[in-house]
């Protein structure tokens, strides 16, 4: 099946109200608006930002979204899920005065931020879906309880699944922390004792007290780790190491699998909008500033999100390379892709309409 996906193009450096209306237009005159039925509670899912990080999706790119909902008459709300690592969105006190601080609140975006799985993350309710690898998949009370949903993802590249973006804003996103555990359970990192220099660094990140310090090098205790990938992240030596070719694969199907989840039960009334700015090697959830790969060229919009990806991927691409390999060149974001189509989350096919509101 070919699906239609509509591309605004916009620079983050054009007027911002100008860009608004531009996006509402978008909202409205596509179609996608009409997913909003009157009263319908709509979760509209965007990353917060980790602290530290500056190149988050800007609320200001929001706020069309949350305004063309509320012209529906409907009820919406901005939210994300806590994360598993250690981090000022791990719980949901500390998760919404971040947000706050990034310029996501009642006031700037007229729709109240609320956290979707709860306080530490255990608020979810199972879905069954039958897929290859789950029976059923743990998905945030929020999302599951909303009437209607709209995703607003900032693609970027990513250091497990090559390319963040639509699918995991869904599967991985709108996930509990249980569901987050299951889609990391194969995922256990090693430290190689010969570029370890003992800095202690990993051990005050590790959410799970895994990792010790023996023989004047780190070790990490397999039965404690939750491979969340924190330590990775945050070593400066080098020395924690990812089998990337078993655990992305896996990986990326648990979050297709996730994602099914909340497709299947939302059954149709979800509205994509994918954001091709501000586009940098790593997700949002990294804390240190990061240089942009890209220059922008806009919004996606459209109902499938393995056709947006997928147009992501063709988009960014320059010179034989997209935003995936010039991120992270060695990791193949194509499973999510070939899978999200292998188990009915959407179609690789699409037809790219470029509009200009
Ligand atoms: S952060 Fe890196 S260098 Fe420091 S203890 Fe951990 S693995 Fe070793
Ligand atoms: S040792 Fe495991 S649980 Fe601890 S930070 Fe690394 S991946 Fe996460």
């Amino acid at each position: 099946m070919t699906t239609d996906i509509h591309l605004l193009k916009f620079k983050t450096t054009d007027p911002v109200d100008d860009t608004q209306k531009r996006i509402m237009e978008l909202f409205n005159k596509t179609g996608l608006a009409n997913k909003i039925e009157k009263d319908d509670m709509t979760s509209v899912k965007v990353h917060f930002g980790e602290h530290g990080n500056t190149t988050y999706l800007p609320a200001h790119y929001v706020k069309p979204l949350v305004s063309v909902i509320k012209s529906k008459k409907a009820k919406p709300f901005v939210t994300d899920t806590n994360v598993l690592y250690k981090s000022r969105r791990d719980n949901a006190v500390d998760h919404l005065t971040l947000a706050n601080e990034h310029g996501f609140s009642l006031e700037t975006l007229g729709a109240p931020i609320l956290i979707a799985d709860g306080i530490v993350g255990h608020n979810d309710i199972p879905v069954q879906i039958n897929a290859p690898n789950n029976k059923e998949v743990y998905l945030a009370t929020e999302f599951i309880t909303s009437n209607s949903i709209v995703v607003a993802t900032h693609a970027t590249g990513h250091l497990v699944t090559g390319l963040g973006a639509t699918i995991k804003n869904l599967g991985m996103g709108m996930a509990s922390r249980k569901g987050k555990l299951i889609q990391h359970s194969v995922s256990k990192p090693t430290i190689s004792p010969q570029k370890c220099e003992a800095c202690g660094l990993c051990i005050k990140w590790c959410p799970t007290d895994a990792i010790s310090i023996n023989a004047n090098h780190a070790e990490i205790n397999n039965e404690k780790c939750i491979g969340c990938g924190e330590c990775l992240a945050i070593c400066r030596k080098d020395a924690v190491k990812f089998n990337w070719d078993a655990n992305s694969k896996f990986l990326q199907e648990q979050i297709v699998e996730h994602a099914l989840g909340i497709v299947k039960q939302k059954k149709g009334k979800i509205a994509y909008f994918s954001f091709l700015v501000n586009m940098t090697k790593d997700c949002d959830c990294l804390k240190q500033p990061k240089k942009f790969v890209l220059p922008d060229i806009g919004v996606l919009a459209g109902n499938d999100p393995v056709a947006i990806d997928q147009a992501i991927i063709d988009l960014t691409e320059k010179d034989g390379k997209n935003l995936a390999d010039l991120s992270y060149p060695t990791i193949d974001p194509t499973p999510q892709l070939e899978y999200g189509e292998k188990i009915g989350l959407g179609s690789r096919k699409y037809n790219l309409i470029h509009v200009d509101f």
